[in-house]
């Protein structure tokens, strides 16, 4: 390659973003790596966009909230409103660039449409997009010779056991760790009335709030499950997820012939998305290293889908096809912003998406029109309130 390789980060000031310029800048420091940061995408966090685009010296910036955008001060020309960044994309990207897909939730989607259309490399981060949209997704990366790398630190597992292996008939089944979030262990009525702050205390992995109740619901390895099925083209039966605490195996491929390949490390959302930017090749990176000398144990549980009930959800979505899933993450997203407003309690949210994926079946996808009715009418579900009774059980 000659030159830097040009980078978009969307979704910047969020956790993934903030650590995806720090991998760059660790790479120009440590000389593995060139990379040029050209576009930044926030939501409304314009003070901290902005302190971006100063240091990295950025020419173009997307802010999703138009109220948030009148009040922008740094430099950059400005793509405003919730297609912003799919904008920032169409104009700037060229074939061959980097999209760091990064925003959360199913806001994402149009600006990896866009990145795939422009012929970009995406370093996929954004799951909801594969899992409310993976069906016109993967076509079209695959149209278009495009590589969709996951930064999901199991997906990334998953993708480099499966490097190599041509035949996915020699697959049995994948598996996805998940570290349980702060409620492991309990029921579903010990964890009914658990407060905001109780699920936004995860014991391994410091993330944002959208994924760290979504792992106290478990509904992020539910999202994940999904998530693989589509990058790696495996069906619900072949997808299974087991707790393992300690967050050092991330993933696992169990093949036909009984050996079973696990890709491990320290929790670090650095160590993905570094991979992500500099495959096929790897390269040095800052994060702490295994201490074997304080290795004491690994353990595994089963899940328990009575308390947690989202996987099993996910594994129904993947069967059901069509706008399934589109629904379970809207419906999702809808319940956890409810939550995260303390107008639904913890235990809420498993109702709010089981009533919403009942109350919406699943119809084809046609194009990104049916998904975004499907998100719409999930949401309409729980933000209404009313569940397949008629009552509003759940929003006070
Ligand atoms: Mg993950």
């Amino acid at each position: 390659m000659t030159g830097k390789a040009r980078v978009f980060v969307l979704g910047s000031t969020g956790s993934i973003g903030r650590n995806t310029i720090a991998v760059i800048d660790h790479l120009r420091h440590s000389g593995d790596a060139e990379f040029e940061i050209v576009g930044l995408a926030a939501n409304s966090s314009v003070r901290e966009l902005s302190e971006q685009a100063e240091q990295l010296g950025v020419g173009h910036v997307a802010i999703a909230n138009l109220d948030a955008a009148e009040n922008y001060r740094g430099p950059g020309r400005i793509y405003a409103g919730p297609s912003g960044a799919a904008e920032l994309i169409r104009n700037n990207a060229r074939p061959g660039d980097t999209v760091v897909a990064a925003v959360v939730g199913a806001a994402g989607i149009e600006a990896v449409i866009a990145g795939i259309e422009c012929g970009c490399r995406i370093a996929l981060a954004n799951k909801e997009t594969l899992v409310a949209a993976g069906c016109l997704v993967m076509p079209m990366a695959a149209s278009a010779g495009v590589e969709i790398l996951p930064v999901d630190s199991e997906h990334s597992a998953i993708f480099q056991c499966l490097h190599g292996e041509e035949r996915l008939e020699s697959v049995e089944r994948i598996v996805l760790t998940a570290s349980g979030g702060p409620f492991r262990g309990r029921s579903r009525d010990e964890m009914a009335t658990a407060s905001l702050e109780d699920a936004l205390a995860h014991p391994t992995w410091s993330m944002g709030p959208k994924i760290s109740i979504d792992s106290a619901t478990l509904a992020n390895k539910a999202l994940e499950v999904i998530e693989a099925h589509w990058l790696f083209g495996l069906p619900a039966e072949q997808i299974d997820a087991i707790i393992h605490p300690q967050s050092f195996i991330h993933g696992m491929v169990e093949f036909v012939d009984g050996s079973i390949l696990a890709q491990a490390g320290p929790p670090d959302m650095r160590t993905p998305i570094q991979l992500a930017l500099t495959w096929p090749n790897r390269a040095v990176a800052p994060g702490q290293r295994m201490s074997w000398t304080e290795l004491r144990e690994l353990t595994f549980e089963q899940v328990d889908h009575d308390a947690f009930p989202m996987i099993r959800l996910a594994w129904e979505a993947i069967r059901d096809g069509g706008t399934a899933g589109a629904v379970f993450n809207a419906a999702n997203e809808a319940a956890v912003e409810a939550f995260r407003a303390r107008r639904l309690s913890f235990g809420g949210i498993f109702e709010a998406v089981q009533a919403a994926c009942a109350a919406c079946p699943p119809v084809p996808v046609v194009d990104l029109e049916s998904i975004l009715n499907a998100d719409a009418s999930a949401r309409a579900v729980v933000q209404s309130g009313v569940n397949a009774d008629g009552n509003l059980s759940w929003i006070s």
